[in-house]
């Protein structure tokens, strides 16, 4: 099941995600396609918000239409600890704090503290701070042969990779001939804007169905 970033939540409001969310989102799903699903989340349930009215999954603000900035993603442990480490290292200035398995980080001191409330040992938790909405910027999950370019930066050298994908705003596209990106004699590096045609649109629309 694909992760939902706009609706209605249980009491009727309408809800949205930002792009700094969305992005996270649509690059776990690619990175690591095998990974279970079972607590994927964003919006808050009902009994959610009755038991954790200040979470960032709760729509802020708390009456009208309002913004989710927080995202649950189901891992195993080996790829729990790979992707929060990653982030951990990324000093990303997005992440408000990372819960994962017993354990969270927080800026600005980014140290791992030991966590007392749900063991959070089937999913790690992300919150996002509000004033990075619109960042685009890629994130850091710990997949190094997987590359992520903003639609006309270059892409670089990357003959290893297992796949490229352009993004900007809510549009990822996946280029499905790597080999593409390079000119006939390997020296010269294209950027993506060149080669739209050759992209794959994941609509995100699609997830609010
Ligand atoms: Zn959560």
């Amino acid at each position: 099941m694909a992760f939902r970033y706009s609706g209605k939540n249980w009491e009727g409001r309408a809800w949205n995600t930002p792009t700094s969310l969305r992005s996270f989102g649509v690059q776990i799903d690619e990175e690591y396609p095998s990974r279970p699903r079972t607590s994927d989340g964003t919006v808050a349930s009902k009994t959610h918000d009755k038991v954790s009215p200040s979470s960032d999954h709760r729509p802020r603000p708390t009456s009208g239409p309002g913004v989710v900035r927080a995202i649950d993603a189901t891992v195993t442990v080996d790829q729990g600890n790979t992707i929060t480490e990653a982030l951990r290292q990324s000093k990303d200035k997005r992440i408000k704090y990372v819960i994962w398995n017993r354990r969270s980080f927080s800026p600005p001191d980014w140290t791992w503290r030991n966590y007392s409330g749900a063991p959070h040992d089937k999913h790690l938790h992300l919150s996002l701070w509000p004033t990075q909405d619109a960042n685009d910027d890629l994130w850091q999950l710990g997949v190094d042969d997987m590359v992520w370019s903003k639609i006309g930066d270059p892409i670089g050298d990357k003959e290893d990779c297992k796949a490229v994908h352009a993004y900007q705003g809510e549009k990822v596209l996946r280029v499905q001939d790597v080999e593409a990106l390079f000119d006939a004699d390997r020296t010269t590096i294209l950027t993506v804007s060149r080669l739209t045609d050759l992209l794959m649109e994941l609509d995100l629309r699609k997830a609010n169905r």
